[in-house]
Order: C-alpha cells, then sequence, then structure tokens
C-alpha cells in the first residue's frame, strides 16, 4: 500500500488558511487534519481537541522533552506544534493528512520530510490580508502591526514551496488543492515498489 500525502498549508496569518483547510475537509471527508498543540489562550467557540490541544507552557516543554512533534515554533509568544504520533500513523494507514501551520514551522517539516506537499497561499493583495486580520476583530492593534511585519518576511519564503495558490474564492483555491492532490498522487516517485531496478 502506498503512503498517504502530507500536504502542508500555509502562508501569511489572515490568509485564510482556516477557511480553506474548513472548506476542504468539508468536501473530502478522507483527508485527516491534523490538530497541534498550542499555548495560546482559546478564542471564543474553539473547542480543546478539535480547534486545537490547549496545554500550559510546562505541559509544552514536556512534551517537546519527549520528542512528541514533528515540528514547533514560537510564533507571536505562543508555541505551536505538529503531534509526530498522529501523522506518522494515518500517513502509514494510507490516509491523506493535512497541515495548516505557519511558514516556520512548515520549513521545519520540509526539511524533515521532503516527499510532502507544500502549498503557500497568498491574499490577492496586502492591502485585502490587512482588511482580514482587522475585521477578524481578535487581535490587538498591537498584534495585527506584528502579524503584518511578519506577513511581508514571510511572503519572501514562498519560493521554499512547491505550489502558490492565490486565496480568491475559497471553492477555487479547494478545487486547486484537490487538483495539485491528483496529480501528486500520480507520481513516479510515489510508487517505489514498482520502479525498483
Ligand atoms: P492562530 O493563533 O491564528 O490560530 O495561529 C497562528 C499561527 O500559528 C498561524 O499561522 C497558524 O498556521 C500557526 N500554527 C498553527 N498550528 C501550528 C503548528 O502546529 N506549528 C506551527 N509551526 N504553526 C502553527
Amino acid at each position: 500500500m502506498s503512503k498517504g500525502l502530507l500536504i502542508v498549508l500555509s502562508g501569511p496569518s489572515g490568509t485564510g488558511k482556516g477557511t480553506v483547510c474548513k472548506a476542504l475537509l468539508n468536501k473530502r471527508k478522507d483527508i485527516s487534519l491534523s490538530v497541534s498543540c498550542t499555548t495560546r489562550t482559546p478564542r471564543a467557540g474553539e473547542i480543546d481537541g478539535v480547534s486545537y490541544f490547549f496545554k500550559t507552557q510546562d505541559e509544552f516543554k514536556k512534551l517537546i522533552e519527549k520528542d512528541a512533534f514533528l515540528e514547533y515554533a514560537d510564533v507571536f509568544s505562543n508555541y505551536y506544534g505538529t503531534p509526530k504520533s498522529f501523522v506518522d500513523a494515518e500517513i502509514g494507514q494510507g490516509k491523506d493528512v493535512l497541515l495548516e501551520i505557519d511558514v516556520q514551522g512548515a520549513l521545519k517539516v520540509k526539511a524533515a520530510y521532503p516527499q510532502g506537499v507544500y502549498i503557500f497561499l497568498v491574499p490577492p493583495s496586502m492591502e485585502e490580508l490587512e482588511n482580514r486580520i482587522r475585521s477578524r476583530g481578535t487581535e490587538t492593534s498591537e498584534q495585527i502591526e506584528s502579524r503584518l511585519g511578519k506577513a511581508s518576511s514571510e511572503m519572501k519564503l514562498m519560493k521554499e514551496y512547491d505550489y502558490r495558490i492565490v486565496n480568491d474564492t475559497v471553492d477555487d483555491v479547494v478545487s486547486r488543492i484537490e487538483a495539485i492532490m491528483a496529480a501528486e498522487k500520480l507520481r513516479i516517485i510515489r510508487y517505489e515498489d514498482e520502479t525498483k531496478e
């Protein structure tokens, strides 16, 4: 059985990754979402174990010591990390796994797992990105400035990714991700058993 795909979707904060992931997972029940751990406080409506596994700083540090993360990063003064065991188990069983993580994390995963599929979601424009972050209303103006500053430096790392998708409409983005997945599954490198000499 061939392994599942590891699909990593990232892009600057506020690009709409969360909305795209939700729509993709709604449409494609065969894709598993990796739920990250974080030390950030839950936002209204977020559920532990669904949105994130919410951890204290101490709990998170213990998990780091146990080598429980595929990658982890300090994003806006909070830790975020991808649990290793879930991703390994799903991919091993042939299931496709989606990671929605920030750019630093994605590049760490790429170093460890180059056969993954790395997709960079870009906002239609930087003005649009600013509007989205401001209208979300969940961050202070200081946090907004920090996210915008980070967004422009993250845009420069797009060249490390395999695919670039502009987030114009959610349905179009989802269709493009599905097309990428379909093509990726046909790549010769995914059929090691059949190509061995
Ligand atoms: P938020 O606080 O808005 O949920 O997420 C802030 C940033 O952390 C987003 O860019 C999000 O993609 C990223 N993030 C979420 N989970 C992880 C993770 O497991 N690892 C890393 N490196 N970043 C993550």
